[in-house]
């Protein structure tokens, strides 16, 4: 078969491909010649950038599956996929480990001041009395959403001494009783937390979930992280809470508008910024290929994916 693979997908996952006795062609193509070349190829992987349109899809007579290395399927249009019968696969676990770790290193920045400390060293200031930071042990994670990202984070913050609770009205308690997260409602989570970390799925339940009465609960000392998406937390509100120092601080790998340009919250002292690197890491986008290669082998050798998208492709696996 052919395979089209885009954006850079990781060498190993291409070998496996070409191992499998595929032949692969890498390519970085504008959506143009994306549009006009897409008719020659069985299987399509892209990252975040390649935008698999419907009339990309349309083109692609020969397509038996349209791949994401990584999660968001915000770049493929699902929905012409599944009219077309073709199962869009993707690689969910590949950044959770990489996105729990920056999200805890950002709790340890945020504790310690790390941000602070670095800037106005560089400014020439030695401010060590202003920089009497908090330790972690012994402390409250409160993790809002507590699927795979905040479990692999809990396992991480137990080891480091904190007790990890979390908001979740999805996920079944055994499951969070496992990961040794006891589960609250958000009040409690709020009210308890010394740190608190968003993990949730955009959708429009949790677009805004903290805002004004939420934060208005968290204890003064306390701080957010969200590597999550930008829209749940409102900014306006969180940057008014942090202006005031209502609020301890907070750390944001995502925005609801990115990059954040002309945002007030680039001017805070108190906030730590970093732009959406939550899954780039080496070992993240290295596993987010290998595992979705699994998934489009799979569905070249006929059989079920794993990680299918289009849950609903009528009757493709009976
Ligand atoms: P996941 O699906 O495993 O977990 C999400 C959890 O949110 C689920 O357990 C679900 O039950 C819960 N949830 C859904 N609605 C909720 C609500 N209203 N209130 C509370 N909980 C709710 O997803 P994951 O792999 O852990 O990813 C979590 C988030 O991290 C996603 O938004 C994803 O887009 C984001 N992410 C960010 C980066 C980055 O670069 N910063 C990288 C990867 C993923």
């Amino acid at each position: 078969m052919r395979v089209l693979s885009c954006d850079g997908v990781a060498k190993e996952a291409v070998d496996m491909l070409k191992e499998a006795g595929h032949e692969v062609i890498e390519a970085e193509p504008t959506p143009e010649e994306l549009e006009s070349f897409i008719g020659g190829f069985d299987a399509v992987i892209v990252r975040s950038k390649s935008k698999v349109t419907a009339s990309v899809i349309d083109k692609g007579a020969r397509l038996k599956v349209i791949a994401r290395a990584g999660i968001g399927v915000d770049n493929i249009d699902v929905s012409k996929a599944t009219d077309r019968g073709i199962p869009v696969v993707n690689a969910p676990t590949g950044s959770t480990n990489s996105v729990a770790e920056l999200s805890l290193a950002l709790m340890l920045a945020l504790a310690r001041n790390i941000s602070w400390a670095d800037r106005t060293m560089k400014e020439g200031r030695w401010e060590k009395k202003k920089l009497k930071g908090l330790e972690i042990d012994g402390k409250t994670l409160g993790l809002v959403g507590v699927g795979r990202i905040a479990q692999c984070l809990a396992a991480k913050a137990q080891a480091l001494g904190m007790r990890t609770i979390g908001y979740d009205p999805y996920i079944p308690q055994e499951v969070a009783s496992g990961a040794g997260v006891e589960l609250k409602d958000l009040e409690s989570v709020l009210r308890e937390s010394d740190y608190i970390s968003l993990h949730v799925v955009l959708t429009d339940e949790t677009r805004g979930l903290i805002g004004e009465e939420q934060i208005a609960i968290m204890k003064p000392s306390a701080c957010i992280i969200n590597c999550s998406r930008g829209g749940v937390v409102d900014e306006s509100v969180l940057f008014s809470a942090l202006s005031e120092k209502r609020i301890r601080g907070a750390a944001l790998d995502v925005f609801g508008k990115e990059p954040p340009v002309d945002s007030p919250l680039l001017k805070l002292e108190n906030i730590i910024l970093s732009p959406h690197i939550g899954a780039s890491t080496k070992e993240g986008q290295n596993r987010a290929g290998t595992i979705v290669v699994e998934q489009v082998l799979m569905v070249l050798e006929g059989r079920k994916p794993q990680y299918l998208v289009n849950t609903e492709l009528p009757g493709k696996w009976g």
